[in-house]
């Protein structure tokens, strides 16, 4: 059934050579078994709509295919329809290409159930199949199984991040299951940790977690940074470890997600070593006791913290795919009574004792934990 708007395979590669795209209209799993390299994949359920906004141009040429030319052959003739007029079907699709002895890409890296489970992740161009093989090799470290980690916790794992740790040495109570939804009725009195385990385990089986039930000191915090993490989410409470932990990622270059809630706000940025400011050009030294933050319970909006944790999740997946432009010198800034977000700049200190250009901590210092009267309260301290 040639027509004016099927092509050959030598013709669909001539066309290309000329400056035609060519998109693949199959499934992620067919695509992932065997593609045409430089071919683009939009499954037919959202091939016309994705074709619309990405080739607005209705004279541009394009190429479509999929297996045997079926499929294809509606996406050529929806888009005639609404007007496009170099659009054609790649004539048999990739088995009439197979057959003639050109070459295929596979990624065998992945299994049917991952390329199935990921299908979402895989047709976005910024993530694709190599995103995602990122992604199952990629390890975030979190500080805190809370309020902050169990969102973040849950959606890095549902995301397909291979390797997540925890970092926490509470356990479970009932006064944190209004906002810590990794945790339930069932696992009151258990180790934080172990119960984030437990729960992205029956999530998804490609992640591994790794518990670190205690809490970080000077003595102890280089032996859980240096197991290769490639982004830390930091969800902590309290200056201490907020301090040791800035000075300890900042000598290892490891990115941290910051991200702190009180009440109705919550705050955002992401701590990226040298590239932009570090929590020590913000507060160089810890405020003295008189104006430490107070640790009496200020109390957090249970919803809160899914917003911030899950904007962190993001936030260190941009980071590890390298895609788009991450929080780094810039403060994410949420005020969920007003329903207002502003975002403000933030800038590398020279004279920072951390990562400024004079003399630069070695030390770790593990600073005193004190707190303030309740009145002194500060939104960046609280969990
Ligand atoms: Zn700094």
């Amino acid at each position: 059934m040639s027509s004016n708007n099927e092509v050959t395979v030598t013709e669909a590669v001539e066309r290309r050579a000329q400056g035609a795209k060519w998109i693949d209209v199959r499934e992620p799993d067919e695509w992932a078994t065997a593609h045409i390299a430089d071919t683009t994949l939009r499954p037919l359920a959202g091939a016309v709509e994705a074709i619309l906004e990405e080739h607005p141009d209705r004279a541009e040429p394009l190429n479509i295919s999929c297996a045997s030319g079926g499929r294809s052959m509606r996406v050529v003739e929806a888009l005639e329809s609404l007007g496009y007029t170099d659009v054609v079907n790649v004539e048999g699709g990739i088995r009439a290409w197979q057959a003639e002895g050109r070459p295929t890409v596979s990624e065998v890296a992945m299994t049917a159930e991952q390329v199935d489970r990921y299908s979402r992740h895989i047709v976005i161009p910024e993530v694709g199949i190599a995103g995602q093989t990122k992604l199952l090799n990629a390890r975030v470290l979190l500080l805190g199984a809370g309020g902050l980690g169990s969102p973040a916790g849950l959606y890095l794992a549902a995301a397909g991040v291979g390797t997540l740790g925890f970092v926490d040495d509470d356990v479970v109570e009932r006064s944190n299951l209004q906002r810590q939804v990794m945790h339930d009725e069932s696992r009151i009195g258990v180790l934080k940790a172990e119960s984030a385990a437990r729960t992205i385990a029956k999530l998804n089986p490609d992640v591994t977690v790794e518990q670190y039930p205690f809490r970080l000191t000077a003595d102890n915090v280089f032996e859980v940074l240096d197991q290769g993490w490639d982004v830390i989410i930091d969800g902590t409470d309290n200056l201490p470890t907020r301090y040791l932990i800035n000075d300890a990622s900042v000598q290892r270059g490891i990115p941290v997600v910051h991200g702190s809630i009180y009440r109705f706000e919550g705050q955002v940025t992401v701590f990226h070593p040298f590239e932009g400011p570090c929590y020590r050009c913000l507060y160089p030294e810890p405020p003295p006791p008189e104006l430490a933050p107070s640790c009496a319970e200020g109390g957090v909006l249970g919803v809160l913290p899914g917003i911030v944790g899950s904007l962190q999740a993001v936030e260190a997946i941009k980071v590890i795919l390298g895609i788009g432009r991450p929080l780094v010198g810039r403060l994410w800034m949420y005020d969920a009574l007003d329903a207002e977000t502003r975002t403000l700049k933030l800038r590398r200190d020279p004279a920072c004792p951390a990562c400024g250009e004079g003399e630069r901590l070695t030390e770790l210092i593990d600073y005193e934990a004190f707190c303030a009267m309740p009145q002194a309260q500060a939104p960046t301290a609280a969990r």
